[in-house]
């Protein structure tokens, strides 16, 4: 599954400026066991380079796109990091081998409690899981180094940016549900000024609010 992620990385780095992943996104992709978060009648399916259907009409998302999503956070040992859109639970435990913090929140309940099971089963003490509409961030933990979103809004949702610290990122599907979505990766600088880079054409699940 790794050779396969890697090869994808190197065919897509004209679009998305990476020709390889940092090592430890590398790492983190082949520790953390897959098949523990893929339903039991698709665990054989587990370490293939896809996204799956985990319930609820949500999909694990395709390992190349968790380990590019990771690699494009840019985040390090000292990070905390917010992830919207828990689903289940995968993606965060990528995070929680590499960074200090990862606070992950779920819109659907089921799918929430699930994966928050599944990563204190794992023993991923360094995540913590929150129901809620990720729309809004979580502001009592905010500001994050890094902030990735899972499902894709058709606008960047503005909480998520006031949250990012300085010298942070935002990495994001961007777009229509229709259709596809451009994966951008929003900076915020130092003075606080924001840049938006797209990389790839992606499709995710769509963006849903609690309103
Ligand atoms: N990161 C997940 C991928 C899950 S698919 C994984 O590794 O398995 C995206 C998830 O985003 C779905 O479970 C969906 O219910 C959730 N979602 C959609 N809109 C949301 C919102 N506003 N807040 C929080 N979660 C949301």
């Amino acid at each position: 599954m790794v050779a396969e992620i890697e090869r994808e990385v190197r065919d897509t780095a004209d679009y998305t400026g990476r020709a390889s992943l940092a090592p430890a996104v590398i790492a983190a992709v082949l520790e953390v066991p897959r098949h523990e978060f893929v339903p039991l009648e698709r665990r054989h399916l587990a370490y293939i380079n896809r996204p799956l259907p985990i319930g609820e009409g949500q999909t694990i998302s395709q390992p190349f796109i968790v380990a590019l999503m990771t690699d494009l956070a840019q985040v390090d040992r000292d990070s905390r990091v917010l992830e919207v859109g828990t689903g289940s639970g995968y993606q965060a435990a990528v995070l929680a081998e590499i960074v200090e913090h990862v606070y992950t929140i779920e819109i659907v309940e089921s799918l929430g409690q699930q994966a928050a099971a599944t990563l204190e089963r794992l023993g991923y003490e360094n995540v913590t899981t929150q129901i809620g509409d990720g729309y809004r961030g979580i502001p009592e933990f905010a500001p994050f180094d890094a902030i990735i979103v899972t499902a894709a809004p058709e606008e960047i949702p503005e909480p998520l940016i006031a949250q990012l610290r300085p010298g942070g990122r935002l990495v994001i599907p961007v777009g229509p549900v229709a259709a596809f979505q451009s994966l951008q990766v929003v900076q915020k600088d130092a003075a606080g000024e924001i840049s938006r880079t797209d990389t790839i054409p992606v499709r995710f699940v769509p963006f849903t609010r609690d309103e």
